[in-house]
């Protein structure tokens, strides 16, 4: 079992439709540690350096568009292989085709506008983590429900 952080962002239309905390519960309640979070602008500059593979492709200024177009809530999250269970929570891309159960199949039926990011593996989480987040801004403690969340299985 691979304790693992992953970064999550909140996008700006769940933010806009009050589901922030909604989506953050659904995290806490899995069982994963907030290790970073904060409320923040992502500039153009920010979105292109997020989304490196993207920018060249038709949908990017889109894209931009709707990343920037109003606040996000990003997160910084650790626990047992973080990194694949919150994209199995997040659902498929398109929110029409996700499945019901996942945060996208639950609350959107959009394929831009789907709530949430969550990095797609190993390199992208150790990439995309430091551009939100300063090393002082991730915050190490214990937390006492550990043994109950994560048993080594
Ligand atoms: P993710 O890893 O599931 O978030 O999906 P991708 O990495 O493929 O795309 C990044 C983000 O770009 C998605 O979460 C959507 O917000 C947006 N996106 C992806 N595909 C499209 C598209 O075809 N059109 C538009 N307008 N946005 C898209
Ligand atoms: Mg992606």
């Amino acid at each position: 079992m691979a304790l693992e952080r992953t970064l999550i962002l909140i996008k700006p239309d769940a933010v806009q439709r009050r589901l922030a905390g909604t989506i953050l519960s659904r995290f806490e309640n899995k069982g994963l540690k907030i290790v970073g979070l904060k409320l923040m602008q992502v500039t153009k500059e920010l979105s292109a350096e997020h989304y490196a593979e993207h920018v060249e492709k038709p949908f990017y200024p889109l894209l931009e568009e709707f990343i920037t177009s109003g606040p996000v809530i990003a997160i910084a999250a650790e626990g047992p292989e973080a990194i694949s269970v919150v994209r199995s929570m997040m659902g498929s891309t398109n929110g029409r085709e996700s499945a019901p159960g996942t945060i996208r199949g639950d609350f959107g039926v959009s394929r831009q506008m789907n709530l949430v990011h969550g990095s797609d593996g190993p390199e992208a989480a150790a990439r995309e983590i430091p551009i939100y987040f300063k090393p002082e801004e991730l915050v190490d403690y214990e937390s006492s429900l550990s043994a109950w969340v994560c048993a080594d299985d």
